[in-house]
């Protein structure tokens, strides 16, 4: 039987997951969302005929997941509103919430529950995420299989066994996407200045992206043989790829990477 499912929140990350789930073919009738505004709950009843709810803990009555979705700055009254009712009940908790962590979570809860953080990226809200998930020691091998069930409805799923490599997580994917926009707008600026339109120089970058990854998704190859493929001897990729290195791309990355680890430890 698939799992009942009770997303705490109804805004971007929960219509997302919810809306992977539907097309994964899990029924509508074993999800439930809240939110005390029926603004986010109405379209989503509407598009997916899920169940709606404006009360946190008759909503999670039943459920095996419990999906934490609201901002951070309101996850500590949500969960401690519902601790004596999940206390109770002990489903599987899922945090999608940046910056939280399960030990802080934990004791909002009231203690002892299985409790997994997870650290998705926005391109879940396109179906193609990344995220990296931790579990406590409460959580069970089946709890795991619902949370990467749960979680690969809207992209690649990654564990990870120490809670602190979330910060790593952080630094490749969480905060990824930004380091490929930022590419993109580098590649399209350096287009214009040889003459493309703007907007070809851009969809030829954006493509050349998703290419690039979908390559090398696929193949056997490492990265940096599929460069080395690329790269022929005293060509045009040659060229653009050594000035790349002798322009310290790769300390540049893991500075820039350093940095934002550094700062998720801040923040947590
Ligand atoms: P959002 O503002 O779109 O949604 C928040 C939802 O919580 C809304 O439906 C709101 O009505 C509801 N809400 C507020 N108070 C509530 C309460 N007391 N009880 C029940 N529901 C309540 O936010 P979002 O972008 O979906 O982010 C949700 C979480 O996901 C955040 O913790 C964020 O850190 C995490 N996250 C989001 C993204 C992203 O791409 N949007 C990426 C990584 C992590």
């Amino acid at each position: 039987m698939a799992s009942r499912v009770t997303f705490i929140g109804a805004g971007n990350m929960a219509s997302a997951i919810i809306g992977g789930m539907i097309d994964n073919g899990h029924p509508a009738t074993a999800i439930t969302a809240t939110s005390p505004s029926d603004a986010f709950l109405a379209p989503l009843h509407e598009r997916y005929g899920i169940r709606t709810n404006t009360d946190n803990a008759s909503a999670v009555q039943g459920a095996d997941v419990v999906v934490l979705a609201v901002k951070p700055q309101v996850m500590r009254e949500v969960c401690e509103g519902l601790s004596d009712t999940l206390q109770r009940l002990r489903p599987l908790i899922v945090s999608v919430a940046a910056g939280i962590d399960a030990e802080t979570l934990d004791q909002w809860l009231g203690g002892g529950l299985p409790l997994i953080r997870c650290m998705p990226n926005t391109p879940s809200l396109v179906g193609a995420g990344a995220s990296g998930l931790f579990a406590n020691a409460e959580v069970n091998a089946e709890q795991r299989a619902q949370a990467t069930q749960l979680l690969e409805a809207v992209g690649l799923v990654e564990w990870v066994e120490e809670e602190a490599l979330l910060d790593a997580v952080t630094a490749v994917s969480g905060s990824g996407p930004a380091y490929f926009f930022l590419m993109f707008e580098a590649m399209e600026e350096a287009g214009v200045k040889l003459g493309l339109p703007a907007e070809t120089a851009r969809r030829l970058a954006m493509q050349t992206a998703l290419g690039a990854a979908r390559m090398a998704q696929q193949s056997d190859q490492p990265p940096a043989q599929l460069k080395r493929n690329v790269m022929s001897p005293g060509g045009t990729t040659e060229r653009a790829v050594e000035h790349l290195e002798q322009a310290g791309l790769r300390d540049i990355m893991r500075d820039a990477m350093d940095a934002c680890a550094a700062r998720a430890r801040e923040m947590a």
